[in-house]
């Protein structure tokens, strides 16, 4: 293995919670990894206090209001270039001197940056599972003609990633992605359309984005995983399974056609699959104590019920149709949990959405980024529009 050479990080999404968790093995490894770029959509003061003690040369903060006010205010420090408007996300990602991108912006405006930086090469520590989701097959691509390295972050597919290291896929059986069940893992059935906005932002494991939040407790999350498995992997949908695992230490499992079954196991905090991502493929002590097991520790699995979980049916009906769908599904998603955000809709009312907008997919495949990107904003219209019969 060569010596580590220091890598130079962008962080796209530096405010956010994968942003923030980031920010935290940075501190840890200073020698190791030095902080180029950062962006942020609205939190300009957060932003700024970053640059100021990372001492950042280039910040993005892509709500074009946001960004002319902190420009006016002189917010940043200058040493710091602030760069705003549309394009600034994609600027930011193609630095010259950067190494790796950390993908930690939520929903689809990481597609275009993220294209970008692996057309150029770049390793891409990939937190945002929309950008497969929505660009799987694009972006799969791309990496194979650059040679971009694609790290899975999100702790599932981190997770089957260093379980497979060393593996060939025609070994393996299928893999294993575990799931928290969410908060509502235990609420009777008949009392999931009355829970709350604030009821759904509460996860009992994991301290995410709000929007990462409700789709784990519609367990959305667990399907838009299985979208990302499938693309990351190269399985088919018949090789992917999901298990109940209250607990989240155990991140996901790989089993071999020879029986074995290799899994990876942290406490639940995302700096674990940050850093594995960072300093990849080299390792170093952790930002925080692992599992210990002189302590007793209980770890249950459970197959889903899918009569509780609907939006994991209908991911793996998505995955089995194929083409636009998986598009369609995150496109509704998000719109559907923004909807419920705000209390327009009830919590059932979000796999209603999906369900009716999958129902308008003529069966069609995309066969470019801008044709896929315009499926996105159909559904989201249609999304939109959907007149809930439950509020
Ligand atoms: P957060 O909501 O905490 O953070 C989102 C970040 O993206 C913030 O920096 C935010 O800026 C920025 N942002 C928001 N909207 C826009 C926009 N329109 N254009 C550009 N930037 C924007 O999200 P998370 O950190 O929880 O999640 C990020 C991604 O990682 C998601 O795709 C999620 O599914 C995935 N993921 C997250 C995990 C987690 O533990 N949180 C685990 C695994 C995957 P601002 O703060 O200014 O609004
Ligand atoms: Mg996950």
């Amino acid at each position: 293995m060569k010596k580590f050479a220091r890598k130079n990080v962008v962080i796209l999404g530096a405010t956010g919670s994968i942003g923030t968790n980031t920010l935290r093995v940075l501190r840890k490894h200073k020698s190791k990894l030095k902080l180029i770029g950062v962006s942020a959509h609205s939190k300009d003061r957060m932003l700024a206090a970053i640059c100021q003690e990372f001492k950042v040369p280039y910040a993005s903060l892509t709500d074009a209001k946001t960004y002319k006010r902190a420009k006016l205010e002189g917010l940043f420090p200058s040493e710091t270039q602030l760069l705003g408007g549309s394009d600034a996300l994609v600027e930011i990602s193609t630095l010259v001197a950067a190494d790796i991108i950390v993908l930690g912006v939520v929903g689809a405006c990481g597609l275009k940056p993220a294209l970008a930086a692996i057309e150029m090469g770049k390793e891409i520590a990939l937190a945002n599972k929309e950008l497969l989701v929505l660009g799987g097959s694009f972006i799969i691509d791309a990496a194979k003609r650059s040679g971009s390295l694609l790290l899975p972050t999100d702790s599932e597919h981190n997770a089957i990633f260093q379980c497979l290291e060393g593996h060939s896929n025609k070994d393996v059986e299928k893999l294993i992605l575990t799931a928290s069940g969410g908060q509502f893992r235990d609420t009777p059935i008949q009392k999931l359309d009355s829970v709350t906005p604030a009821d759904a932002t509460k996860h009992p494991n994991w301290s995410m984005g709000q929007k990462i939040t409700v789709d784990s407790a519609t367990m959305a999350n667990k399907g838009l995983e299985l979208f990302e498995a499938h693309w990351l992997f190269n399985l088919e949908p018949s090789r992917l399974e999901v298990v109940l695992h209250p607990q989240s230490v155990a991140h996901s499992f790989v089993q071999f056609i020879d029986g074995s079954i290799l899994g990876q196991f942290t406490p639940p905090s995302m700096t674990f699959a940050i850093q594995h991502c960072l300093l990849y493929p080299h390792r170093s002590a952790s930002v925080e104590p692992t599992l210990d097991f002189k302590q007793s520790m209980q770890w249950n699995f459970k197959a889903p019920d899918l009569a509780r979980y609907p939006c994991l049916k209908l991911a793996y009906e998505s995955l089995n149709n194929g083409g636009n769908a998986l598009a369609i599904y995150n496109a509704a998603n998000e719109i559907a949990v923004e909807r419920f955000l705000i209390g327009s809709i009830n919590y059932l009312d979000i796999p209603r959405i999906i369900e009716w907008c999958l129902s308008n997919d003529n069966n069609s495949e995309a066969t470019s980024v801008e044709a896929l990107i315009q499926v996105d904003a159909y559904t989201r219209k249609l999304a939109t529009a959907y007149k809930a019969h439950s509020v």
